[in-house]
């Protein structure tokens, strides 16, 4: 994808009632999505938050996993929840052993706190396992990034 491109994907330009109006969805609908951690929200302005078309998109996936396979919220925690991070962050035995999202498994790595491993000091919005694992790419993922 090209640079001009990436960025405009990435500008957060709806607000959450425009989301909700381009999904055809309730704003409620998005805020419980973003309580179950499906989708982080950006925040803009003190509370004001703002989607993108990538935050757009990964509504969709997520609708559509909920309409065509019926899969509950709970359901679409944990197959985030599958998302090899530790793979792509790299993270060490140690760091593993003290990581809830390693150990625990059943809600996406961004929803727990990180203060004692290397996601610390990352932002999940902006980090690789929030971004390319959404939820209709995860077994792909999986392969790609636990391959040997
Ligand atoms: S930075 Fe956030 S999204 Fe990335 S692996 Fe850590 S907790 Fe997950």
């Amino acid at each position: 994808m090209e640079n001009t491109e990436k960025q405009n994907i990435d500008k957060p330009i709806y607000s959450i009632g425009s989301a909700a109006r381009v999904l055809n969805i309730s704003v409620h609908t998005i805020r419980k999505y973003e309580k179950a951690g499906l989708i982080i929200p950006r925040r803009f302005a003190g509370k004001n938050r703002l989607y993108s078309e990538l935050d757009i998109e990964r509504l969709r996936c997520i609708r559509k996993e909920i309409s065509n396979k019926k899969y509950s919220i709970p359901a679409i925690q944990v197959i985030l929840s599958h998302n090899p991070c530790w793979a792509v962050i790299n993270c060490s035995d140690e760091e593993r052993n003290k990581c809830p999202a390693y150990q625990n498994g059943d809600k996406p790595c961004w929803t727990y706190k990180h203060s004692a491993n290397k996601c610390a000091e990352l932002e999940c919005y902006s980090c690789t396992v929030y971004r390319d694992f959404q939820c209709n790419k995860i077994k792909d993922n999986i392969v790609k990034y636990t391959k040997k």
